[in-house]
């Protein structure tokens, strides 16, 4: 298996965080879990009862005393033979436990493998196990829940719909193929351009909600542009909301980024500042502009804040967006605030949109106009709805559904226009294979090795 790993030996790791804690938890998952944990706990045990137990090491002295669960398969997460032990959270004693394991058969786990087992023996798919590292690396509560949806097979259960429904319209076609004489007459009498119809629009409608799904988990990564005194930091503290945490790097050059993370109603914001990006001859204060330009390059917006009580700022929006761009040789979208409106006179949070451009009117010190500008990321980020129902979804999961729109089309092109049964109907195989690679029913061992090796130990 290319990229995969045998499935057939016990695997062990330290399921929890790195570091002290209260309680550490270690993970057997394979047809030897069972036969360690006796041997460890000198005790059989009941299966999805938690016991309290003395926990041996190899020399028969007690290396703890702490609950241990056993899961025998197939119902447990990886559908093998599992045990936990929950043990006090010291690394040492977590460290020394595994490696009694070790001794006793268990292969230390390699990142992702608990999930990996529970895809490969059919517990979840493959977009539910994506879930579970979405859920582990979210950065705001609106990403997690979205993640948890995935995983609770939201997203996973339309993509099956759409396959079933896909499935049975090619099994028609492929009948009406089989029987030469009757096609056409079979084609033109029955509804498969409707239903082909009727999944084009299915699929456009999951392929809007993954699109926020996406955006949701990634986050917007905005660069924060003005001159000296415009209002950044002030605009800065604004935008943090008192449950997000702030993280801010200072480190290296006084010419370095400042980056702060924070969250603009559940959606992850990180924000570089970019303040001093002009050309100077000092070669250090240059490596800064280089990385302020690299920044924006990866951007999917900048605020570009103006002082709107000096004279200084009177050019329309779009001059200033262009000069912007031109200083950065980029062509990222551009918001213009007019800050400082409560000394212009300015009405807060009026909002002008041109052609490419968005300038809204704020006071970075009252706060007014700030909410607007909140409202103006979000509905720029396709995320201005926000409720119960999104889902997490990755780059792969969208590629997969824009392939798969694709093969819809043509397929209804075929059989509209040139009554191509055959090749409509190799049009749905591949719409079919497209959906399939979501779920993993159609994924190549190499891509599977790729995702599960981006999970952590452990999960
Ligand atoms: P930065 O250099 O761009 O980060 O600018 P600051 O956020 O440090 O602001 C520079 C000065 O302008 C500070 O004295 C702020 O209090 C003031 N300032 C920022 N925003 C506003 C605003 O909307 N109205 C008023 N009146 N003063 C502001």
């Amino acid at each position: 298996m290319d990229g995969l790993r045998s499935a057939s030996d016990t695997i062990a790791a330290i399921a929890t965080g790195a570091g002290e804690a209260g309680v550490g938890i270690l993970r057997l998952s394979g047809s030897a879990s069972q036969k360690i944990a006796t041997i460890l706990t000198k005790r059989d045990l009941t299966p999805r009862k938690a016991h309290y137990c003395v926990i041996h090491d190899l020399d028969d002295s007690v290396l703890d005393r702490g609950l241990v669960l056993s899961f025998p398969g197939p119902d447990s997460f990886t559908g093998e033979d599992v045990i936990e032990f929950h043990c006090h959270g010291s690394p040492v004693l977590l460290d020394t436990l595994l490696r009694c394991c070790a001794q006793l058969g268990a292969r230390y786990a390699v990142a992702g493998e608990f999930s990996q087992r529970a895809f490969m023996n059919g517990k979840i798919d493959l977009a539910q196990a994506e879930a579970i590292a979405d859920l582990i690396s979210s950065s705001s509560e609106a990403s997690m829940r979205a993640a948890s949806r995935s995983l609770t097979g939201v997203f996973s259960q339309q993509i099956g719909e759409l396959f079933e429904a896909l499935v049975s319209l090619r099994a028609f076609i492929e009948a009406a193929i089989d029987f030469p004489e009757e096609e056409i007459d079979f084609l033109a009498n029955s509804d498969v351009l409707e239903r082909i119809q009727t999944l084009l629009a299915a699929v456009e409608t999951l392929l809007a909600s993954a699109k926020k799904g996406r955006a949701l988990h990634r986050g917007l990564k905005l660069v924060i542009a003005g001159a000296p005194n415009a209002g950044k930091s002030s605009l800065m503290n604004q935008l943090v909301e008192k449950q997000s945490s702030i993280v801010t790097e200072r480190a290296g050059t006084t010419r370095d980024l400042i980056r702060e993370r924070l969250a603009i109603r559940g959606l992850p914001i990180e924000i570089v500042d970019t303040a001093g990006l002009r050309e100077s001859d000092d070669p250090i204060e240059r490596e800064g502009v280089k990385r302020a330009r690299e920044e924006i390059r990866s951007a999917d917006r900048v605020l570009l804040v103006c002082d709107d009580s000096i004279g200084g700022s009177r050019e329309n929006a779009e001059e200033l967006a262009e000069i912007f761009r031109g200083e950065t040789s980029s062509d990222i979208p551009v918001t213009v605030l007019r800050n400082k409106c409560d000394l212009s006179g300015r009405t807060p949070g009026k909002q002008l949109s041109l052609s490419e451009v968005t300038e809204i009117n704020i006071s970075a010190l009252s706060g007014e106009g700030v909410d607007d500008l909140r409202d103006h990321l979000l509905a720029a980020a396709g995320l201005e709805n926000l409720g119960n129902s999104e889902f997490s979804a990755r780059a792969r999961h969208l590629d997969a559904l824009e392939r798969c729109l694709l093969s819809l089309r043509s397929a209804e092109n075929q059989l509209s226009r040139y009554s191509a049964a055959e090749l409509a109907a190799e049009e749905l195989r591949l719409a079919q294979e497209q959906l399939g690679e979501i779920s993993g029913r159609f994924t190549s061992d190499q891509l599977l090795g790729e995702i599960f090796s981006q999970f952590c130990i452990g999960k």
